[in-house]
């Protein structure tokens, strides 16, 4: 008879298939397995109810304990400070190192002329989202205001984006409608075998030569500093070229500005007891003193991460020099002039007093000049920036409970609707995320 060595016997019976016998539990086994699942429903019910936040934060009696703590109080931190207040009902601590609230969207009525102005440059809203036009008539009263520029050369002005009257100021041209600019257009253009390569070459492909030399290289040069081939493609490519008699500087479904002013809207945005707000406070000097469930940053995200060392994020900053003209309705035809010529040193002329029909006797304009040094207002475009800020972005993203929000933090140029968006979507994320993956309340929360 063959043995068969690996495989099951053929035979049940002649195998002792005597069956297991069941061991009870000891006591402190199951006393233990009680424990577990206790635990273990515990978490999850605190969890859900305080959203990953240790619940000793909530009633904030230690004031340097906070839900959530917010650097920076413009647009992007005041989105995420006002819907965890209201919405959560967490409380929330705003650090903010300027002596006002608003962040570059900051607005006030200038004193001696009764103007109202923006301290970092006009600021036009326009958005084609209806989420983020919905959400901001719960902050504001909105006048309908389409923007227009001009741009100056010589002594011609002409529409800003190119349009057919901006060819025939410039050109003395007779264009007459859309088909004549589109064949106008069509011979000055460029073309490229390949897709255009930096702001030059996307220039050239979208205007030519001629609408090149006169508006897009001198301003680009002005504005960055740099030459237009130095520059990624995107630089050029936002600019619309219109082949109609449009002058409106955005074509956005929804144009507006604050009835009240942008201020106004951030004041009502922190008037909620939840929410603290600390100006002339710089985050780096008291984040050792202070305690936060999670940390919302605004600000540059290479000054997060100064301490490491490395190359820094190159920014383009501006100088505004202000000027009253007395007994003066209007100083310019239009709020924003643009200068794209070399012959004079500013970008652009603002004159506020046009926005919403103000009125005076005098009028205020400022000269905008751009810059190397002061507050980084725009990112700059280029492959040395766009590598570095990656590099940034792989620690950006292992934070542990600091998120990076806003226009610095990403590195990106965003207008107002833009952060809004980005801070509303970032809002959601974190609080909707399943349970498990927003922390556990009684784990202790990162000192920062
Ligand atoms: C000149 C200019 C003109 C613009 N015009 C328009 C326009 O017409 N239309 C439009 O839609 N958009 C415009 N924008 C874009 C608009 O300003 C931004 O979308 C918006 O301000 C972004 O908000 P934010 O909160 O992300 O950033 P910011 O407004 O820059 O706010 C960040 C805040 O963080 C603070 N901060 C930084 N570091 C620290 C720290 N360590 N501690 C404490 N606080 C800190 C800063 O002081 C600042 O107040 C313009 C931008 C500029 C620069």
């Amino acid at each position: 008879m063959h043995r068969r060595l690996s495989c099951p016997p053929e035979n049940p019976t002649t195998v002792n298939m005597e069956p297991l016998k069941k061991r009870p539990y000891t006591a402190s086994a199951k006393k233990f397995i009680f424990i577990a699942i206790l635990s273990f429903v515990a978490g999850i019910f605190l969890t859900v109810k305080y959203n990953g936040n240790p619940p000793g934060n909530r009633n904030a009696y230690d004031e340097h304990i906070f839900d959530i703590c917010v650097v920076g109080a413009g647009l992007s931190g005041a989105v995420i400070s006002e819907r965890y207040a209201n919405k959560l009902d967490k409380t929330v601590l705003i650090m903010e190192k300027r002596d006002h609230i608003g962040g570059n969207v900051f607005d006030y009525i200038d004193e001696e002329t009764g103007i109202r102005v923006n301290k970092y440059g006009a600021h036009l809203f326009h958005t084609r989202s209806e989420r983020v036009w919905d959400y901001m008539q719960t902050w504001s009263k909105w006048t309908k205001w389409e923007h227009k520029v001009l741009g100056m050369a010589g002594d011609k002005y002409f529409p800003i984006p190119v349009n057919i009257e901006t060819v025939n100021v410039l050109f003395d041209e007779n264009i007459q409608n859309p088909k004549q600019m589109d064949a106008w257009l069509a011979k000055e253009q460029v073309s490229y075998e390949r897709d255009p390569q930096n702001s030059e070459e996307m220039a050239l492909s979208r205007v030519g030569q001629r609408l090149y030399d006169i508006i897009f290289k001198p301003y680009t040069i002005k504005q960055w500093d740099k030459q237009p081939s130095q520059l990624g493609p995107e630089v050029t490519a936002r600019i619309p070229i219109r082949n109609d008699f449009d002058d409106r500087y955005f074509s956005d479904p929804y144009q507006a500005l604050p009835s009240d002013g942008y201020t106004a809207i951030f004041e009502r945005m922190f008037d909620n007891s939840l929410i603290t707000v600390r100006l002339n406070t710089d985050y780096f000097d008291v984040r050792d003193k202070i305690r936060c469930g999670k940390t919302y940053f605004t600000g540059p995200v290479d000054a997060y991460y100064a301490h490491l060392g490395w190359d820094k994020l190159e920014y383009r900053s501006i100088d505004f020099e202000r000027q009253v003209i007395r007994n003066t309705e209007f100083f310019q035809p239009a709020a924003v002039v643009n200068h794209p010529t070399p012959e004079v040193d500013y970008t652009r002329i603002v004159e506020y007093k046009h926005f919403l029909n103000q009125a005076s006797p005098d009028t205020v304009i400022f000269y905008e000049r751009s810059m190397d040094i002061g507050d980084p207002y725009y990112p700059v475009p280029n492959h040395r920036n766009k590598a570095l800020y990656e590099k940034y972005k792989t620690m950006a993203v292992k934070e542990y409970n600091v998120k990076f929000v806003g226009r610095l933090a990403n590195y990106k140029y965003f207008n107002m609707d833009e952060s809004i968006l980005n801070a509303l979507q970032l809002f959601d994320k974190e609080t909707s995320r399943p349970f498990w993956k927003k922390g556990f309340p009684w784990a202790d929360s990162k000192r920062i």
